[in-house]
């Protein structure tokens, strides 16, 4: 006997109230997850992504593994950033229901793009007899997409989808890709010495610092129509650990951030060339930029479906920060990805986090719309 669907904002509440802080707590909320999709049919399988920590996990979830035609596919994260230094006005892990808003962390960064994906699901499962439709909720997503990089190593776990969305917050509108990161710590050796006798040691400033110089100066940058322009910044920098001492380790650490186009191994290979060869380079994250033609039919009959009540249609965009949709990619990299879902990104990661009501509301709305629309298009007349 399958239980009732739950409302959305009780499954977000509740999903706010788990603590998931950099990873912590995502077994037992998947394993709560899982029994929620099993009641309702899914085969649900939980796979630790980083052995030594085995509260660190993904859930995937498919209706019927063995139909024909292809699935729709879901895809979120259920691990938070940490609370902030400064203070909340309500416990961060409260769930609070107040003002129209849910509040606490992850209300917007993701556990209401969760809720809404959960519950849409959970709520057509029953009309889906006979067809596929596919879930993962990832761990680690914020430190770099872990859970979803280590899932896209197996493409087994997506079965057969022919389009996805991940419910990262954008205010309900369907993004068509977003940027890359690439970043890099470069690093040069040296020895130490006393600082009144600098010709005794090998100062690794001196091998670090003119790279640094030519990466500083302006280089060609890549443009997206949508997207915008390529980044690169220096973020960090350490050396030496007193005054009077030649330092014998030096490191800066870059941000790149990347368009459609641009080759990552070409550009580490750039920045190796400028950083010179006194200086060792390492790759600490590349998650690739990702972008789906927004003139795909499924797309564009997304937009369609989106309109508002004068049949204005959402504009393409897309967003800076990179999500779970580039491991996606990289295991599918023909398949279309919207991103879309609830919250306004620019609340995501703050202090006093919150998603409005109704924005979960609508997502659920949202995506049995766009489950609606998929499986009759694949031929299922029950919906
Ligand atoms: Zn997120």
């Amino acid at each position: 006997m399958s239980r009732a669907v739950p409302d959305v904002v009780d499954l977000a509440q509740r999903l706010v109230r788990r603590d998931t802080v950099e990873g912590r707590g995502e077994l037992p909320l998947l394993e709560e997850m899982a029994d929620l999709l099993r009641d309702a049919g899914f085969t649900c399988v939980l796979e630790g992504y980083d052995p030594p920590f085995p509260h660190r996990a993904n859930l995937y979830a498919r209706l019927s593994p063995d139909a024909p035609g292809e699935a729709l596919f879901f895809g979120g994260h259920v691990d938070t950033v940490p609370f902030g230094n400064a203070p909340w006005d309500k416990d961060p892990l409260s769930g609070l229901v107040a003002d129209g808003r849910l509040h606490g962390r992850g209300s917007c960064d993701m556990k209401g793009g969760v809720a809404a994906i959960l519950c849409a699901a959970l709520r057509l499962a029953p009309s889906l007899t006979g067809r596929d439709l596919v879930l993962h909720l990832y761990g680690g997503e914020e430190q770099g997409c872990r859970g979803s990089f280590y899932a896209a190593r197996a493409a087994g776990h997506f079965g057969r989808p022919g389009a996805g969305i991940i419910a990262e917050p954008t205010g309900n509108q369907p993004l068509a890709g977003h940027k890359g990161a690439l970043w890099l710590k470069l690093e040069s050796k040296g020895r130490a010495a006393h600082g009144s006798m600098p010709e005794k040691g090998v100062n690794a400033l001196d091998k670090l610092l003119p790279g640094a110089c030519r990466l500083l100066a302006p280089r060609p940058e890549a443009v997206h129509p949508v997207l915008g322009k390529s980044s690169a910044a220096l973020t960090t920098m350490r050396a030496g650990l007193n005054i009077n001492s030649i330092p014998d380790t030096a490191a800066l650490t870059l941000d790149m951030r990347t368009v459609p186009g641009q080759n990552h191994t070409a550009l580490r290979r750039e920045i190796a060339a400028l950083a010179g060869e006194d200086v060792q380079l390492t790759t600490v994250l590349d998650v690739p930029p990702v972008w789906t033609d927004p003139s795909l039919p499924w797309c564009a009959a997304t937009r369609r479906l989106l309109a508002d009540p004068a049949g204005r249609e959402p504009a393409v965009a897309g967003i800076a920060y990179f999500t779970d949709a580039a491991a996606v990619r990289a295991a599918l990299p023909d398949l279309p990805l919207l991103i879309l879902g609830p919250g306004e990104p620019a609340a995501a990661h703050t202090t006093n986090e919150s998603c409005p009501l109704d924005h979960l509301r609508q997502a659920q709305n949202i995506y049995e719309r766009l489950i609606r629309a998929w499986y009759r298009l694949q031929g299922n007349a029950a919906l």
